[in-house]
């Protein structure tokens, strides 16, 4: 029989699920000689499929008495042999570090996972389900053990994960392609591994531990494991920040002055290291240190292009100007403010929303600008046109060569760090969302109007969102673009790239 395995902490009501999923044939279970008589296990009907099923709360009492203890002894041997599991999680009492650790366990062992939300009664109910998304385990199933709702769905999608009875020959055999000859054409390029064109990629989601944790509460503190977790948390919340130090690049168009104003940096702050090779062939990376810490600064083309005979004539590296935006967390980019700001200019802060980085525009050469009020306006009113998916973005002027205003660019460099990594607690945003929603309602897609949820920031580094609701993947971009202007005027995200994912609910 497929193994199903009931896991999660205790109290999440993995009895009552077991209870409400073994119905009658639970009597008839125990009453067979060798079937354990304390109801861990029992067999179950759900659509035609017959399933063992394992409550792992029957084995926590006799395990170690810490509450990770209990979880990890109860469940590993029965997650090992699952041919699913069904995480439960207590959706009134949100998600506990409890929940995020042993998901992130459960993530590792590469079993099919369908994640409950029980004890998820009502409308209300149902939101709060929406935040055990973030655990990462795929789309939570909101229902209610005790009072019943939900079930029905849980059974379906149960024998729906379930592998199919004929495993071999199900595995050989290949669905017969129907439909247009569009169809039929899509499905050959994906047989042939081409990308597909018309699905949208499944929206990146990381667990996000820093809510997790902030939202804990005493008794979670109290609990032994809580060290153990808040130090992993630490660890995944991002593998590539160096602790401390930030991350920046110049990046600009040729002769914009990068190297005229790393030197300057270099002058007026400590030099702690460099310059030394950076992470690439062609990049060199310099670490100093202000009066907020160390501060890592790669530059891409900067010094080294200084020996050649040719420079004027070198074109932009797209390729160069990609490798230095990758390695930083704010980018700054640098323009000769007395040629304005220039298409190139403008590829480049593409480039750098694309990649997810803030950013910092330098308008460099200031001290040979003639009218610095039209120069400024001009500017702006280009940005304002032009680069919408930054609005807000940070602008410092100074001189590379005479140094007037180069003090004021690593203040704003910080500043826009500090809002690449903001964090947005799930009760806020959705106190905004409420407003939001109310203040110019989801439009009417093909004569059905939209209905969006709930919303929880996802990740940091830059702020993303998700958004649940019913077809809410098919939201249109100027209502989407309204929410990310909504977010960023809200949540003060000036300067970084805003993303929103959409995820529909049924
Ligand atoms: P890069 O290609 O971006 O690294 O640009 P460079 O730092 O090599 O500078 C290009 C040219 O602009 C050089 O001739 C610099 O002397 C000049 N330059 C750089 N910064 C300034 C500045 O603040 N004011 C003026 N007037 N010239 C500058």
């Amino acid at each position: 029989l497929p193994t199903v395995v009931i896991a999660g902490r205790p109290n999440v009501g993995k009895s009552t699920l077991f209870n409400r999923l073994v119905g009658r044939r639970q009597a008839l279970v125990a009453d067979q000689p060798g079937v354990t008589r304390d109801r861990k296990e029992g067999e179950a009907m759900l659509r035609g499929r017959l399933v063992r099923l394992i409550d792992t709360a029957g084995l926590e009492e006799a395990a170690p008495d810490t509450l990770y203890g209990r979880m990890r002894a109860s469940s590993e041997s029965a997650v090992q042999q699952a041919d699913l599991v069904l995480f439960c999680i207590d959706a009134r009492a949100g998600i506990t570090p409890a929940d995020a650790h042993f998901a992130s366990w459960l993530r590792r062992q590469n079993r099919k996972v369908i994640l409950v939300a029980n004890k998820a009664e009502g409308r209300s109910g149902a939101a709060a389900a929406m935040e055990a998304f973030s655990l990462g385990l795929g789309d939570p199933l909101a229902l209610s053990a005790e009072h019943g709702d939900g079930i029905a769905d849980l059974m379906g999608e149960i024998a729906e994960s379930l592998p199919p009875m004929a495993e071999a020959e199900a595995a050989e055999a290949v669905e017969p392609v129907k439909g247009s000859a569009r169809a039929r054409a899509r499905a050959a390029r994906e047989a042939k591994g081409q990308p597909k064109t018309s699905v949208q990629p499944e929206p990146e989601v990381e667990v996000n531990f820093a809510d997790i944790l902030e939202g804990s509460t005493q008794a979670d503190a109290d609990d032994p494991m809580f060290a153990e977790f808040a130090e992993q948390a630490a660890f995944v919340e991002d593998e590539t920040a160096v602790a401390g130090v930030l991350k920046i690049a110049f990046v600009g168009r040729p002769n914009a002055g990068k190297s005229t104003l790393l030197n300057r940096v270099l002058g007026e702050e400590r030099m702690i290291t460099g310059p030394e090779p950076g992470l690439t062939r062609d990049s060199i990376a310099v670490m100093v240190r202000d009066e907020h810490g160390e501060v890592q600064i790669v530059d891409t083309a900067g010094l080294r292009r200084k020996a050649r005979i040719d420079e004027r004539l070198e074109k932009m590296s797209t390729s160069a100007t990609i490798e230095a935006l990758k390695m930083a967390e704010v980018v700054v980019l640098v323009i000769d403010a007395t040629l304005g700001l220039h298409e190139q200019d403008l590829q480049i802060a593409r480039l750098i929303e694309r990649e997810g980085r803030g950013c910092v525009l330098a308008l460099n050469k200031w001290d040979a600008v003639e009218d610095r009020v039209a120069t400024r306006k001009a500017i702006y009113d280009r940005l304002e046109i032009s680069l919408t998916q930054m609005r807000g973005i940070e602008v410092v002027s100074f001189s590379a060569t005479t140094g007037a205003g180069v003090n004021k660019l690593l203040p704003a460099v910080r500043r826009t760090a500090e809002i690449w990594n903001t964090r947005v607690s799930t009760g806020e945003l959705n106190r905004w969302f409420d407003s939001a929603l109310e203040r110019h309602a989801p439009p009417l897609v093909s004569g059905r109007r939209l209905k969006l949820r709930y919303i929880t920031q996802v990740k940091s580094r830059p702020p993303t969102f998700l958004i649940f609701g019913t077809r809410a993947e098919q939201l249109p971009d100027d209502y989407r673009r309204y929410l990310v202007n909504g977010l960023r005027e809200s949540f003060g995200l000036d300067g970084v790239p805003i993303r929103l994912q959409l995820r529909g609910t049924k």
